[in-house]
């Protein structure tokens, strides 16, 4: 399938997506029975992963949504990060981040130093995606849907310059591109 100038294939399908999913929230239902965990869902990409991971978990929770804003955005300079949107005190709560995709970490990394300095009672991650040749941090990544290769991929929330995040399946850059 092309989408914008490249080739991509379908990697993961919905179904498969489902299934992986649905053992996610039971692992995090049974850690977090009775601790009313607080879901931080990091936008934009992770929006159609959070909301079935959440269906799946049946326990008491909240959840809130927060993105990741480099300043550069504003002030074309690069490495000063700021968290947008978090209005909860996440002081003594059990925080489970949300991500579509670990790549090298470096997001996750900021995020985390971020919200480990409010004081919460423990931070785990949730990630659907996490490419393990690529990741150069040490935060343990506690529940994950899927290891990939190092290779670009799209769909089910994530993005390729804009669009795909509709798309139900993942899809992978094609071998030739
Ligand atoms: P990291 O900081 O871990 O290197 O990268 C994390 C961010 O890069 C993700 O939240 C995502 O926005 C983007 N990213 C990394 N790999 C991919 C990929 O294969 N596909 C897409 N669509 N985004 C990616």
């Amino acid at each position: 399938m092309k989408i914008k100038d490249k080739e991509f294939k379908s990697y993961i399908s919905h179904q498969e997506i489902a299934d992986r999913v649905a053992v996610l929230g039971k692992d995090i239902t049974k850690k977090y029975e009775g601790k009313k965990p607080l879901f931080i869902v990091i936008l934009n990409g992770s929006f159609v992963f959070a909301a079935d991971l959440l269906r799946e978990v049946n326990t008491e929770c909240d959840v809130t949504f927060i993105r990741l804003a480099s300043y550069s955005e504003m002030q074309s300079t690069g490495s000063v990060k700021e968290l947008i949107g978090l209005t909860e005190n996440i002081f003594n709560r059990h925080v489970i981040v949300v991500e579509d995709i670990v790549d090298t970490g470096t997001t996750l990394e900021h995020i985390y130093d971020l919200l480990q300095d409010l004081g919460p009672a423990s931070i785990e991650v949730a990630t659907l995606l996490y490419k393990p040749e690529a990741y150069k941090k040490d935060i343990g990544l506690k529940f994950i849907g899927f290891e990939i290769p190092n290779k670009f991929v799209l769909g089910y929330g994530l993005d390729y310059d804009g669009v795909a995040r509709n798309l139900k399946d993942v899809y992978q850059l094609a071998e030739s591109e």
